[in-house]
């Protein structure tokens, strides 16, 4: 039983994709493509469509990436491969939605960084968005981002704790000045003109303990959905660690209506890994379910052959390759728990409690696989031809149960 609660905030809808209001937690991520470059966007764009983002962002940040998205959406709804597209806006936002109504029109919602629409007429460059948001019916985001912080809102709260009789460290200021930006910078939206349920917010720090305390703050002051990730996480299991790390209290605190993970791709590295991260956080928690479970021990001393090893990576592999039909023809297959163990000590009791599973032979163990499903002992496995035979069990196992 997942221990999961969830907080009450406000649904938002963008491109149908309902975020918060109790609607499962939205995955996203985020494009680094030159958005000016439309076949290569848009390519991107299905690629992590395809890997189960629900919500796909793209920087515009020049008037070739404004024309281009149009094109972007237009390629999209081509392939099949369509989904909601956030445009990023820093800067220029103001210039480039108005001068541009088809890319107005094309964005699903728009994300405002309210640290990065100019100094002297921040207010008036961050109205002037929210006022094509509105006439366009489109949702935006408040990414409040600890790296871009309005410095005019910093001075004024490092002012005011100057005054206190007993000042706050300079740490917990800034945090509380995230959650004052983005809570003020609402306030002006509804006043300008958009509802109360176009509205989500984020304020992204780079430390899991800042991020950890700046959303339970945002979560307190504000019934808005609540956009969660950690900000410019890193380069492989440091971003992954982190990045769990960071996001798995809060999600089980019921904090978080939409996850993106921002890892640091190797060069030339797969974007869509961090879809697939959010998915596992999301699935290792119990919140939701995106594909087929294996698990497999570690192994240790009682397994001198690479046999289990091997086996686990490529049940993995299959299931993966198999999911696009599976989740097609077999709907609720992503919940399925297989179970590839190394030998007698745990293998037989770890593969009774998944729906499918195999405890290989130890070292110096008799040389049969017993198979488990759903908790009873069906058949052994031997020799050669194992491996394939255990995936043919578990195609007819997917054909019956889902
Ligand atoms: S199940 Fe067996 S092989 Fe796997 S870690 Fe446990 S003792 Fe070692």
């Amino acid at each position: 039983m997942s221990l999961w609660t969830r907080n009450e905030t406000v649904p938002v809808i963008v491109g149908g994709v309902t975020i918060g209001g109790g609607a499962p937690v939205v995955v996203q991520s985020m494009t680094n493509t030159d958005t000016a470059d439309a076949a290569g966007t848009a390519a991107q764009v299905a690629e992590l469509t395809r890997a189960g983002s629900e919500l796909v962002r793209v920087t515009v940040n020049n008037e070739a990436a404004a024309r281009s998205i149009p094109e972007v959406v237009a390629r999209l709804r081509d392939t099949g491969a369509y989904v909601p597209i956030i445009g990023d806006f820093h800067y220029n936002g103001h210039l480039l939605l108005t001068r541009h109504p088809e890319c107005a029109r094309e964005l699903a919602k728009y994300r405002i960084n309210p640290g990065n629409v100019g100094t002297k007429r921040r207010d008036a460059n961050f109205s002037e968005i929210v006022r094509v948001a509105a006439e366009y019916d489109k949702p935006i985001r408040i990414g409040v981002n600890w790296g871009s912080l309005d410095q005019r809102l910093l001075t004024e709260l490092m002012d005011a704790n100057s005054r206190r009789p007993e000042p706050r460290n300079a740490r917990e200021v800034l945090l509380e000045a995230m959650v004052e930006s983005a809570v003020r910078s609402a306030v002006l939206a509804e006043e300008t003109g958009l509802g109360h349920d176009r509205i989500v917010l984020s304020a992204k720090v780079s430390s899991v303990p800042d991020l950890i305390s700046v959303y339970r703050m945002l979560s307190e002051r504000s019934d808005l959905p609540l956009h969660l990730g950690l900000t410019e996480a890193g380069i492989g299991m440091k971003g992954i660690v982190a990045t769990t790390t960071a996001l798995s209290p809060l999600l089980m605190e019921g904090i978080g209506d939409t996850v993106r993970v921002s890892l640091t791709p190797r060069p030339g590295g797969d974007r869509t890994e961090e879809v697939r991260v959010a998915q596992q956080v999301l699935q290792s928690l119990g919140i939701r379910s995106f594909e087929p479970q294996v698990t497999s021990c570690p192994g240790c001393g009682r397994t001198t052959s690479t046999l289990f090893q091997d086996m686990a990576e490529d049940i993995t592999g299959y299931i993966r390759d198999k999911m696009p039909e599976w989740r097609t023809l077999h709907p609720g297959v992503e919940e399925l728990e297989v179970a590839v163990m190394g030998c007698v000590v745990n293998g037989p009791g770890e593969s009774r409690h998944a729906n499918l599973g195999i405890s290989l032979p130890g070292t110096a163990e008799d040389p049969k696989a017993p198979v488990y499903v759903d908790g009873q002992h069906v058949k052994t496995l031997q020799g050669e031809g194992l491996v394939e035979e255990f995936k043919r069990i578990l195609d007819d196992y997917v054909a019956r149960r889902y």
